[in-house]
């Protein structure tokens, strides 16, 4: 059977803009591994906060970054990172963490170990990955870019609803202002607004969107299905 090589569907948008939730869907339906890359820079701003490293000293943080003892793990299909063989969850969601994580991700050291990180992560097999500059850095060969938005009082809604209060405006400014790897559409992403989408709706965008591009990979579903 001809051997094909692991697709990379890459997701990336502003805060809460529905990306962990498309990116779950898509990645549960075409059955591939999903990794947040939010959630590894959000590991690393809990890191400094617990060790009590200053996140506004980007040397400081390169240098815990350096050495801290990580590894990756693929578990039920979703890609973990662990830290002193400890995987944070509930920690990394805290307002204090979201707050800090935009400066430790704006280190550019920082974004060089995260991108061999993440594209390490291509051993697990074929990926929906979602974060801020997956089409434009991590994977910019790949053909299924997508960008999604929506608007701010919509996406703040849902951070509350998940009992977050935070300013979403402020850390989208950051992270679409800062030098390196800013948030921008990818170049041939196509751009969902998720406004008013259900994700559902969002998803089957997404899915067509790929299966144009790429009728094997509905066939490989239909299979797995069976
Ligand atoms: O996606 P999530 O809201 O968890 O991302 C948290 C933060 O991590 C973003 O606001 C951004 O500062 C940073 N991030 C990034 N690049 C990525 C993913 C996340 O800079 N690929």
């Amino acid at each position: 059977m001809k051997k094909t090589s692991p697709y990379v569907i890459a997701i990336d948008g502003t805060s809460a803009s529905g990306k962990s939730t498309n990116a779950k869907l898509v990645a549960s339906k075409l059955g591939f591994t999903y990794v947040d890359t939010g959630a590894m820079f959000r590991t690393l701003a809990w890191y400094c906060l617990k060790s009590r490293i200053d996140i506004h000293d980007p040397k400081a943080v390169a240098q815990l970054c350096k050495k801290w003892k990580t590894k990756l793990m693929c578990i039920e299909g979703k890609v973990r990172l662990l830290v002193d063989g400890y995987f944070p969850e509930s920690e990394i969601r805290t307002a204090e963490t979201s707050a800090a994580v935009p400066h430790v991700a704006a280190v550019p050291k920082v974004r060089e170990w995260m991108k061999l990180k993440q594209r390490d992560c291509i051993d697990f097999g074929s990926l929906v990955m979602e974060g801020r500059d997956i089409g434009t850095q991590i994977f910019p060969e790949t053909e299924h870019k997508f960008y999604l938005d929506a608007n701010l009082a919509e996406r703040s809604k849902r951070r509350e609803a998940e009992g977050v209060q935070e300013d979403l405006a402020k850390r989208d400014q950051r992270d679409s202002q800062r030098s390196t790897a800013p948030l921008m559409v990818p170049l041939g992403a196509l751009v969902v607004n998720t406004s008013g989408l259900s994700p559902e709706e969002s998803c089957r965008l997404i899915i067509d969107a790929i299966t144009e591009k790429a009728p094997e990979i509905k066939e490989a579903c239909k299979n797995q299905a069976r």
